[in-house]
């Protein structure tokens, strides 16, 4: 979405700009993911060259407090001591070998140990690989060909599920990027978030045809959007009464939101789930998994054919492992405690400015929407005043305080915020507020 710029940048990073300038001239757009070229935002994409506990340094030499933390993945920090040491004496080892290894299985085993709806889990390097082939097999075990999902959720750039960000062109099922054929999501059913009529009423007017329903276990790239209390249990109940398989993505919120992610918080059981981004330990690793009679049809046990020359990559699977290790109780209450007091503190300096606001929250994810009223779907996300977010987001950027660039995205705190980092993000909210007061539309 194209937001129009209503604060001027006092502030510039040369470096960051060159760098940019180079990497649009062999690059799409400058970037290898949309959302870091600051299209939502405006202004020069800031190009890190390093990072250490909770901050980030970038190629001009500021420092900011970073709340995206690669977009999930970094729940310890950066450059995590113990971390650095495994990928280091894993690396030292070689770094591919494209044959079983033992970190694969260390990884899946801690999978399983944390998960209990997880009897097997594959392996693979990306969450978009693991949404792909989870839809993959349940089309395959259950020889059917619909998948339902909800507008505003994000499951990676899979074709099928691009069907999917949730104009009125999606809920009819029509492609909404050029390049994925009707052909490719014509199957695919895009129903709004949290109405569990409509999903009933897809069943009924699909009956055998509904492989999967898949969902974010808690959503959180519409923002975060929280499952209404029932949804999740009442998608699995729709499912099962159905004969479709419910497929929880967890890549953000899977070992995010607590040890067993989202489903240690709601307990709905799910026939599979995805997993990414924290079980990396910002390697690209990610994991598919769940009920062992469905794995069974994966091949080389079963026909449903899925592979990977980097899967269960040594040095990814070093980092993962060692990272899920160091996530124990104490970890997630660090985590969540943080979350607490940033939330605590922005809606404190929002609303001294009379801002409307609200802040929706996931376990240790959160998302400021720059609206009063309460937002359960993609529809609502959209009618905030994101405008207000684009002169807040330049603002604490400017003050040394990093937020994922765009209104739309989850926030992202780690064991290494301390109270130094608290206390920068503090210091910067006042002046933000204020900018997201004064913008106008
Ligand atoms: N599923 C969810 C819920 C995600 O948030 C993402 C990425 O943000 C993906 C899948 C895709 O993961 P990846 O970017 O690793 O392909």
């Amino acid at each position: 979405m194209q937001v129009r710029i209503t604060v001027s940048f006092p502030y510039e990073a040369p470096v960051s700009q060159s760098l940019f300038d180079r990497a649009s001239a062999v690059t799409p757009g400058g970037v290898n993911s949309p959302v870091r070229a600051f299209r939502a935002v405006g202004g020069t994409p800031r190009f890190m060259v390093s990072g250490t506990g909770p901050y980030l340094t970038d190629a001009d030499g500021r420092e900011y407090v970073d709340l995206v933390c690669s977009w999930g993945p970094m729940i310890l920090g950066h450059a995590h001591p113990e971390v650095i040491a495994a990928v280091q004496e894993a690396v030292a080892r070689g770094t591919s070998f494209g044959t079983p290894g033992a970190g694969e299985v260390e990884l899946a085993e801690e999978i399983v140990a944390r998960i209990e709806p997880v009897e097997q889990v594959r392996l693979v390097s990306s969450g978009t690989e693991a949404t792909m082939s989870a839809i993959r097999l349940a089309r395959g075990f259950t020889g059917r060909p619909k998948v339902i999902k909800f507008a505003g959720c994000y499951h990676g750039h899979v074709d099928a599920l691009l069907a999917a960000a949730g104009s009125g062109v999606a809920t009819l099922g029509l492609p909404d990027t050029p390049g994925v054929t009707g052909a490719q999501a014509g199957d695919t059913i895009v129903l709004p978030y949290n109405d569990l009529e409509a999903v009933r009423a897809a069943f009924a007017a699909h009956p055998g045809e509904i492989a999967c329903v898949i969902t974010e276990a808690a959503p959180g790239n519409m923002g975060v959007v929280p499952p209404l209390p029932g949804f999740n249990q009442g998608l699995k109940d729709l499912c099962a009464g159905n004969g479709a398989l419910y497929i929880s993505d967890e890549v953000m919120t899977g070992f995010r939101v607590s040890k067993s992610g989202w489903y240690g918080i709601d307990g709905v059981r799910p026939d599979l789930m995805t997993f990414g981004k924290v079980m990396g330990g910002g390697f690209p690793a990610a994991a598919f998994g769940g009920r062992a009679d469905v794995m069974a049809h994966l091949a080389p046990a079963g026909p449903v054919y899925q592979a990977g020359t980097l899967s269960g990559n040594p040095i990814a699977t070093a980092a993962g492992v060692a990272q899920l290790r160091l996530l124990d109780d104490a970890a997630y209450e660090k985590v969540d405690a943080v979350s607490a007091e940033v939330r605590g503190l922005v809606t404190a300096a929002l609303a001294k400015e009379g801002v409307a606001h609200r802040l929706q929250v996931a376990g240790n994810m959160f998302t400021v929407f720059f609206t009063d009223a309460e937002v359960t779907d993609y529809d609502a996300a959209k009618a905030q005043e994101s405008f207000r977010f684009t002169a807040f987001f330049h603002s604490m950027l400017e003050q040394g305080v990093y937020l994922p660039p765009s209104a739309f995205e989850s926030w992202f705190v780690s064991t290494a915020h301390d109270a130094a980092a608290v206390e920068r993000i503090a210091a910067a909210l006042p002046a933000a507020a204020r900018a997201a007061a004064a913008a106008t539309a």
